[in-house]
C-alpha cells in the first residue's frame, strides 16, 4: 500500500528553519506536517522559548526526540572527544534519533516523510551533503527539500519577518553574535572564532567546556582537544590563557573553516 506523505520540518531554533516550517504548514496543512526537533540537552534556554513561540504561531506542536545523554556523555561512551572532524554527539543525539523517527513513521504509521531544511543559498554545499545523506542512509531514500534554495525566488529575510511580522524575538544567541545557535555555543565543531565569541559572551560557559575537556583528558590520559592547531591538540585552557594575555578581540574574527554539522539546520 502506498504511504501517505508527511511533511517534516527539521526545526533547530534557527530563524530560517522556523520560516521554512511556517511555509511548509501553509502549503500542506497542519494535519500533514510535523515540526521535528532533536534535543541534545546542551541547548541554550532561550532557544526553547523561541521554538515554543514559533510553534504557537504556526499552530502546531513540536515533536521532540531526546536520546537522554549530553554530548559529553556520548564522548565518554565512545572514549573519544568530539572535534570539528568527528563529532559522535551529532551522530548519536541528532542523526540516529532522526533516522529512527523517520523509519517509525514508515513502519508504524505508513507515512512517507519528506524533509524540509532551512538552509540558504550561501550554504548549498550543506544542502548537497544532506541530500546525499538522506538518499542512502535510511533503509529507503528520503526526499529532502530546501525551500530557501529551491522554491523562494528572492532572498528571504527570515529574521526580519519573524521579528517584525510575527512579533517573535529571535533567539538571544543571534544578537550575541554567534553564527549558529546549536548546543548553547558549546558546539565541538566550532572553531577558534566561535570559541573566542563564547569566551567573550559567556566566560562561565566557556570554562565549563574547558573543564569538560580537562576532565576528559585526565580520565582517559589522552592528549586530545576540541580545537587543533597546526594539526596538533590545542586545549581550551591554552586558548583561554592566550586570549587573556593578548586580548580576545583579535581572535573574534578568526575564520572558522569548520562547518556546523547536520546539527545546524539554521
Ligand atoms: S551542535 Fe555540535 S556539540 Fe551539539 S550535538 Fe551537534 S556537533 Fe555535537
Amino acid at each position: 500500500m502506498d504511504r501517505k506523505p508527511v511533511h517534516v520540518a527539521m526545526f533547530s531554533g534557527g530563524a530560517a528553519s522556523a520560516y521554512v516550517a511556517y511555509q511548509m504548514v501553509q502549503a500542506h496543512g497542519k494535519e500533514n506536517c510535523i515540526l521535528f526537533f532533536t534535543n541534545t540537552l546542551w541547548e541554550d534556554e532561550d532557544n526553547y522559548r523561541f521554538m515554543e513561540e514559533v510553534a504557537d504561531y504556526i499552530g502546531i506542536e513540536i515533536t521532540e526526540r531526546i536520546d537522554g545523554r549530553t554530548p559529553e556523555e556520548v564522548f565518554y561512551d565512545y572514549k573519544f572527544l568530539g572535534n570539528s572532524r568527528l563529532a559522535k554527539c551529532s551522530e548519536e543525539l541528532k542523526v540516529y534519533q532522526t533516522v529512527t523517527f523517520l523509519e517509525e513513521l514508515r513502519d508504524n504509521d505508513n507515512l512517507e516523510p519528506i524533509l524540509y531544511f532551512g538552509i540558504g543559498p550561501h550554504e548549498s554545499h550543506r544542502a548537497d551533503n544532506l541530500r546525499e545523506f538522506y538518499s542512502h542512509r535510511p533503509i529507503e531514500p528520503i526526499e529532502t527539500r530546501f525551500p530557501m534554495i529551491e522554491t523562494f525566488r528572492e532572498d528571504i529575510d527570515a529574521k526580519g519577518i519573524i521579528q517584525n511580522e510575527w512579533g517573535i524575538k529571535l533567539p538571544r544567541m543571534y544578537e550575541l553574535g554567534f553564527s549558529h545557535a546549536n548546543c548553547g555555543g558549546r558546539c565541538v565543531r566550532g572553531g577558534f572564532g566561535h570559541y573566542a565569541q563564547l569566551y567573550k559572551v559567556w566566560p562561565n560557559r566557556y570554562k565549563e567546556q574547558e573543564e569538560m575537556e580537562e576532565n576528559f583528558r585526565k580520565h582517559f590520559e589522552k592528549n586530545v582537544s576540541i580545537l587543533k592547531k597546526d594539526g596538533k591538540p590545542y586545549t581550551l585552557k591554552e586558548y583561554r590563557e592566550r586570549m587573556d594575555r593578548e586580548g580576545i578581540e583579535k581572535f573574534l574574527n578568526e575564520p572558522d573553516d569548520t562547518v556546523p554539522c547536520v546539527c545546524s539546520f539554521s
